[in-house]
């Protein structure tokens, strides 16, 4: 199992639980622990310390379940061999979890001169940024398709508005959010819709249809890819996604992504399956839907095992939380079905469903992590 993100986590659980003893698989990440994308956000705004979102991989205690901290340094999906700095192991059935790489340095203009929320050091980083911060032009912007977690930009310019409320910053300041997609959740018209009110009440500027292609740093201005600019005094910037470097050099990737059957998972290569932000298969890069593909994999790798009846086909749901700031959480359940058009049905915004997320983060990392 390569990758010990949302899909592999969830994997390795349901294999373990199955199994038993019976089990062998080798669980490999190059980190030290898991950390919830969400949590990021929480540590960003201080709403949460920084050590209480870690969760480390040594606490992971299942029968027939092996986790090993190593760089995955090669993958070859024909002999499902992989070299790690760990050593090399071989497989009967490779599952490919490595999730999606960030690259800030590839947009011109945002290490210099601006920041991301995305990666851990990003995110955790601009904490104290933040606090320094004393109020000015904000933006929130994306700077290229496919980006995990389509509404974390939305999210953040709403917790930016409460954060700058509180501190008696919001006055001086303006917040833009800056966005590719024609709506802030296309397959969620209502949600789209609450988000667009919440932004007009709170006066969060909405750039639809837009991405931010540089910053320059001499004039503090971002450039919009229709060839506006926009000035700033502190820059929040989505970064570049791509497959990591070891998943583009396996021959799994096809067009920047790992293609798979969107019923079974199933990689063009015998025995090796692929879930969650590496793949292309069609969901957004969230870790539900990871979570969901890789129930799925665990169903048709027990069924091959106990030679069982086909297993269900994966069935493209999930439920993604969405933080409207002011203590207030919407649910969103989508469902991707190939060849039909996404449906996504709103609970939402209360403080009941804040209460269900925390519930969701607490479930996970109770049965990820053994703990009772
Ligand atoms: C700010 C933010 C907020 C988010 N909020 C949500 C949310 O509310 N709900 C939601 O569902 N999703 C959310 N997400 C998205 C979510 O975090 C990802 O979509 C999810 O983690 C993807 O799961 P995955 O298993 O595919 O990959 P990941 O969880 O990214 O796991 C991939 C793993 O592979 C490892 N890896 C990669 N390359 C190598 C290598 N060469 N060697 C060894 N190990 C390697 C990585 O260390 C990593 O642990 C958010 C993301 C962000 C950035």
């Amino acid at each position: 199992m390569l990758g010990a993100g949302f899909g592999g986590l969830e994997l390795s659980t349901n294999l373990a639980r199955a199994l038993g003893d019976q089990l062998d698989l080798v669980l490999i990440d190059q980190n030290e622990g898991f950390i919830f994308g969400f949590s990021k956000l929480d540590v960003m705004f201080g709403r949460t310390p920084a050590p209480a979102v870690f969760h480390p991989y040594k606490d992971i205690d299942k029968p027939g379940v092996r986790f090993v901290q190593a760089g995955i340094r090669s993958i070859d999906p024909t002999a499902k061999r992989v070299v790690t700095d760990a050593g090399v192991y071989e497989a009967d059935i490779l599952v490919v979890a490595l999730g999606a790489d960030l690259d800030p340095s590839a947009t011109p203009g945002l290490v210099e001169a601006g920041h991301e929320f995305y990666t851990v050091p990003g995110a955790f980083g601009l904490r104290e940024v933040l606090s320094n911060f004393t109020g000015g032009e904000v933006i929130v912007g994306v700077t290229s398709t496919p980006f995990k977690c389509p509404p974390a930009p939305s999210e953040t310019a709403l917790l930016m508005h409460d954060y700058l409320t509180e501190r008696g910053l919001r006055d001086a300041s303006t917040i833009s959010l800056v966005m590719p997609l024609g709506i802030p959740i296309p397959p969620s018209p209502a949600a789209s819709e609450a988000l667009l009110v919440a932004f007009a009440e709170r006066d969060i500027r909405w750039h639809p249809e837009s991405l931010v292609t540089g910053l320059d740093p001499e004039r503090k201005v971002a450039i919009i890819g229709n060839g506006t600019e926009m000035s700033y005094d502190l820059f929040l910037g989505v970064p570049h996604h791509r497959a990591p470097a070891v998943v583009e050099e396996s021959g799994l990737a096809v067009d920047g992504w790992i293609p798979v059957d969107p019923l079974t998972l199933e990689t063009s290569f015998p025995d090796v399956y692929a879930v969650g932000d590496v793949t292309s298969v069609g969901t957004p890069k969230a870790g539900v839907f990871a979570e969901g593909q890789a129930t799925a994999v665990a169903e048709q790798i027990l069924s091959r095992i106990r030679s069982g009846p086909t297993p269900a086909s994966y069935d493209g749901r999930g439920t993604c939380y969405l933080e409207f700031g002011q203590d207030q959480v919407a649910r969103v359940s989508v469902t991707f079905l190939s060849g039909q058009a996404p449906a996504g049905e709103l609970e939402g915004p209360s403080q009941e469903m804040a209460q269900d997320k925390q519930a969701f983060g607490t479930t996970r990392i109770q049965r990820w992590f053994d703990r009772s």
